[in-house]
């Protein structure tokens, strides 16, 4: 097994250009209107390892670049199908939003290297994406759901393909896609490459995902709680009962443009949205109860400019690519600590600098110091919040705490052998 490490720039297989990665003339014309100037470090490291035609196991969190990573890459060897040919590439993603975000990427490499794309998701009617798959196609993004249906319609023939993507492998383990996942695997040719992307590696995620690369190159790049390099961090105690007027009055401080604020739950996001709108703030909500057609509108308004703050629950934290969020305000703390890495990873994207300001109550305090231990960081205190009125009895967060060294050495043992863990079960 091969392994792919971005530190090593310079080094065999890790490229410092887009031209040295080895992708052609058509995948460069496509680099060049999408605007990239580099490689980001996983694009460095997994472009030359997919080139290379074998099985790819690719580590990144969401934000690092990973979806130009696989599309220029296949797009650029991919053949051509008949006219009205099955797909040669699948792309299998969680979400309709990331689905419909990688296709928004292939259009623009498929017009350059010649590869239609068609896109099935749930939460939208059969009719158009059977009619799109009745045209041909050379790539298929999909989510898992909506895909099998459509192959048990006998709307989707998939005996063509010679790519599989299987993206955000951990999330779909969580959302319990696997068995729907393993059905479509085994519906595929059996000589193919496949292109494993995950936020994590970890032995448990393995085990049930492992078993579909074949002696996969492995490339590494974020290690699991890291936080994004670009994302300054501040939290602030308050009253439960403060964080409304708290988060009010710092968008009218800090700027209300561009903000992307994480609630707990559903109706949270619409109750906060609502108030917002009151208090003279542009806002929309976005969460798991709302239609793929609500969600996908309340994107392109914050996209577009015509909404400033996004309301949204975990359903957006991960994989969302959302430009230029100025900030994120966390108004609950997450009790997942990972869920945290994936909010904030939503502002300072791609080489800009953003920041993130968690609102943390009493009740809270232990999942905020979970998210410390897991980030290996102290979270310095908002700098801005003299003058605030955080409410009766705020959280105190100390300021001489530090991250618990034991559990850090611990954590670092555990991370270090689950790397061990997933390298010994790839050379299997
Ligand atoms: P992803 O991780 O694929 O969701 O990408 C995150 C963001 O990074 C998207 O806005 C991409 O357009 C952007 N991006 C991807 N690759 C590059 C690159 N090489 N240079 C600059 N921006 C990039």
């Amino acid at each position: 097994m091969q392994r792919f490490c971005p530190s090593a720039m310079g080094q065999r297989n890790v490229a410092d250009s887009f031209e040295a990665t080895g992708l052609g003339v058509p995948a460069l014309g496509a680099v060049a209107e999408l605007g990239y100037a580099e490689p980001t470090a996983v694009q460095a490291s997994a472009i030359p390892a997919v080139l290379a035609g074998g099985d790819v196991m690719v580590a990144a969190q969401t934000g690092t670049g990973k979806t130009a990573a696989f599309l220029l890459p296949m797009l650029d060897g991919l053949g051509h199908a008949r006219e009205d040919g099955g797909p040669m590439a699948l792309v299998v993603t969680p979400t309709r939003e990331l689905a419909l975000q990688i296709a928004d990427v292939a259009h623009v490499v498929g017009a350059h290297t010649g590869h239609r794309c068609a896109v099935v998701v749930g939460g939208v009617g059969y009719e158009a994406q059977r009619g799109a798959l009745q045209e041909g196609c050379e790539l298929l993004v999909a989510t898992p759901g909506r895909l099998l249906d459509l192959m048990e319609q006998g709307a989707c023939d998939l005996s063509s393909v010679e790519v599989l993507v299987l993206d955000e492998a951990d999330r779909m383990l969580d959302m319990g896609f696997m068995p729907s996942v393993r059905r479509i695997v085994e519906a595929l040719p059996r000589r193919r490459q496949t292109l494993l992307f995950s936020a994590t590696l970890e032995a448990n995620v393995l085990k049930d995902i492992g078993s579909f690369v074949v002696e996969p190159a492995v490339v590494e790049v974020d290690r699991k709680g890291t936080t994004a390099q670009n994302v300054e961090q501040y939290v602030l105690g308050v009253s439960a009962e403060a964080k409304k007027r708290v988060l009010v009055e710092v968008l009218r401080r800090e700027g209300a443009e561009r903000v992307l604020v994480f609630v707990k739950g559903k109706h949270r996001a619409d109750h906060l949205s609502r108030i917002l709108a009151k208090k003279g703030f542009s806002s929309a909500s976005i969460h798991g109860n709302r239609t793929q057609s609500q969600r996908q509108r309340a994107l392109l308004r914050f996209a577009n400019g015509e909404v400033d703050v996004l309301v949204a629950t975990d359903v957006l934290a991960r994989g969302i690519d959302i430009a230029e969020v100025r900030y994120v305000v966390n108004m609950d703390v997450p009790h997942e600590p990972e869920d945290y890495v994936h909010r904030i990873g939503r502002t300072g994207r791609a080489g800009e600098r953003g920041w993130a300001l968690t609102l943390c109550a009493k009740n809270e305090y232990t999942d905020f110091r979970a998210i410390e231990k897991l980030t290996a960081q102290v979270v310095p205190t908002y700098k801005h919040a003299a003058g605030l009125d955080v409410g009766q009895e705020p959280a105190m967060i100390d300021p001489a705490r530090k991250v618990c060294a034991a559990t850090s050495k611990r954590a670092a043992k555990r991370q270090s052998g689950n790397r061990e863990g997933s390298r010994s079960r790839a050379r299997r």
